[in-house]
């Protein structure tokens, strides 16, 4: 956020230019230290949507309702139902430094309130058109100011109801260098939806209700069950998975919602915690949260959570961040642990043990270790395998260096499976394991840009349509891809809110459930990824492979392996699979008779 107050300034005063010249040292106009410090703030229209919303908790609502047009840029107004504020200190709560939460220095380590720097509504009305009506409780009349890009209009006497009601129009109208730092409508949007969400299920006993123009986005109940919000914000189908966290030690306290290990992400957006019923971004807490995770995920996979942390007040310090989203512990390292090992209680609670598979290895578990001497651990995960051989990589050369040759594979005699995840063949030369899961990436992959390059997916009519349920945001990104989809052998059609009926999937997934391969698609767009343009389209087709490939310890049948295999050896890339990790590790025959003592004796 700071760079684009810089260049803000290297725009308003030709800076490059007259930097040689030096220019005498001035005190900055009182406008320009206030956008300085709006932009601490505000730093886009989900900003100001957290800041009124947290005003309006502050105020004891019980129902919050939010409008919103153009993703908040046009207007943003936040209605409430709290305690008001009186007409006569109006013009002082727009005043920076203004605040009714916090009188002396030493409160800031009792602070139960959101706000306490009173800097959010100055910071507002110095970047945008800002109107305030409001009424106080038990005050028979109420009032309304204006303030434009900074300037504090006159004040009138209004008769409303009790409460305050928050108009922002025009955010950035006077400071264009922001405004091209906004993201796309939907973009902004969507970090609006999510925020609100968030608030929602920290909140769940205020009514909360988000709409753009005529059209509701997210109502919440204000009724406490915060199931229901989850399936609003996750769809119905996460939300019944999502596992239940709580955990009580020495007055700390953590609620919330975490996934399965079965329910990923490509990145850690979706996890959030919220300390004191303030929303906060960090990572210690996220660390601490994937640690708990740590061995349970593929690497690269994030879980989803929503977190809410409870610290006695003294023991935590919310003053470290203008926009509050950072908080520092007094005793940092108690709360990580304490964070993590209450999630990893529940996760060993419902993680299903990994799937035994003794009875499928192909050497007996008596000479397994000795097999293992050259390096190979066939207990670990592909990457920790990977790994493993590269730090050995000068007593066994071989095995480095072929697994990451790319090119053709030679035609392979198929042994078997091991350890339900890897493939044994014999070559012309030597033995080939083959990672059973990278292997069927590979094989989807290629298939699919294959035909996607020949634009001929051919697609597979469903007996009958399958019905599945989105978050509010993939919801809109299904929705503005629609003709894109189908370009990808997609017929769906929207079906009530959220909800998409599947016609027909690309017939190379036709036998995966179409929720799954639906959800593939749109489950890991990134924030400002323009689904299936170009280069986008190999990204994407390698994310849904990796989700529908077969899993590392599934057991296929002898026919599943030798189809795998043949498949494999038609690619154009046999070697890695479309993330670059190796499908194969080939042990020649040579590398094998050194392991064996026979090549130095000679
Ligand atoms: P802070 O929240 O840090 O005090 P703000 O600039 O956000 O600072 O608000 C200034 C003051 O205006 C608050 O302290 C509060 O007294 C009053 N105020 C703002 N929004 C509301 C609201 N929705 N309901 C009642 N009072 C409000
Ligand atoms: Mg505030």
């Amino acid at each position: 956020m700071h760079f684009g107050i810089i260049r803000e300034f290297r725009e308003a005063s030709d800076f490059e230019n007259t930097y040689n010249r030096r220019m005498p040292i001035k005190i900055l106009p009182p406008e320009v230290v206030s956008q300085i410090a709006a932009g601490e703030v505000v730093e886009r229209p989900a900003s100001v949507v957290k800041e009124l919303m947290e005003n309006s908790i502050d105020a004891g609502a019980d129902s919050i309702t939010i409008r919103i047009e153009n993703a908040g840029r046009t207007l943003i107004r936040v209605s409430d139902d709290g305690v008001g504020i009186p007409v006569k200190e109006l013009s002082l709560a727009v005043e920076r430094h203004a605040t009714s939460k916090l009188v002396t220095a030493d409160e800031l380590f009792r602070i139960k309130t959101l706000g306490f720097r009173g800097e959010a509504l100055a910071s507002i009305g110095s970047v945008s058109r800002l109107t305030i009506t409001t009424c106080a409780r038990g005050s028979g009349m109420g009032g309304r100011i204006i303030m434009e890009g900074g300037v504090v209009g006159k004040m009138d006497s209004k008769g409303v109801p009790v409460g305050t009601d928050i108009q922002v129009e025009d955010l950035f109208f006077n400071t264009p260098a922001r405004l091209k730092f906004l993201k796309k409508e939907s973009s902004e949007r969507r970090i609006i939806d999510t925020l609100l969400m968030h608030y929602a299920l920290a909140y769940p006993n205020i009514h909360f209700r988000l709409s753009e123009g005529e059209k509701t986005i997210i109502e919440t109940a204000g009724d406490g069950d915060c199931k229901a919000i989850l399936a609003a914000f996750y769809g119905v189908d996460v939300a019944r998975e999502m596992l239940d966290v709580y955990n009580e030690e020495q007055g700390y306290k953590i609620t919330g919602y975490i996934s399965p290990v079965a329910i990923t992400r490509s990145n850690r957006k979706e996890i959030t915690f919220f300390i004191n019923g303030r929303w906060v971004q960090d990572t210690p807490l996220t660390q601490a949260l994937l640690r708990a995770y740590h061995t349970l995920l593929m690497v690269g996979r994030y879980p989803l959570a929503a977190l809410f942390l409870e610290v006695p007040p003294s023991e935590v310090d919310v003053n470290v961040h203008p926009a509050k989203a950072e908080v520092r512990f007094r005793d940092q390292d108690w709360v990580f642990g304490f964070v993590q090992r209450s999630i990893r209680r529940v996760l060993l609670a419902f993680t299903p043990l990994p799937q035994g598979s003794s009875n499928q290895l192909w050497i007996t578990s008596s000479n397994q270790t000795e097999l293992g001497t050259p390096g190979i651990i066939f207990q670990e995960t592909p990457e920790q395998k990977l790994h493993s051989l590269d730090m050995k990589g000068d007593q066994v050369p071989s095995v480095v260096n072929q697994a990451r040759v790319f090119g053709d594979v030679p035609i392979l005699r198929l042994i078997g499976q091991i350890g339900a995840r890897y493939l044994v063949a014999e070559g012309p030369d030597g033995l080939y394991l083959i990672d059973q899961h990278a292997a069927h990436e590979r094989v989807l992959f290629e298939k699919l840009m294959s035909q996607f390059m020949d634009k001929a997916i051919p697609s597979q009519v469903l007996l009958s349509p399958a019905t599945v349920t989105f978050s509010p945001a993939q919801s809109k990104t299904i929705e503005e891809q629609l003709p894109i989809l189908k370009g990808f052998g997609f017929e769906v059609d929207p079906f009530g809110p959220n909800s998409f009926q599947v016609r027909s999937v690309p017939q190379l997934f036709g036998r995966f459930d179409p929720s799954i391969s639906l959800h593939a698609l749109v489950d890991e767009f990134e924030e400002d990824e323009t689904p299936f343009e170009k280069e986008i389209e190999s990204k994407v087709a390698a994310r849904v492979c990796k989700r529908l490939a077969v899993k590392t310890g599934q057991t296929l049948s002898h026919d599943e392996q030798r189809s795998l295999l043949s498949d494999l050896e038609t690619c154009k890339s046999p070697r890695t699979c479309p993330h670059g990790r190796p499908t194969m590790i080939h042990l020649s025959v040579d590398m094998l008779d050194k392991q064996f003592g026979r090549k130095g004796a000679v």
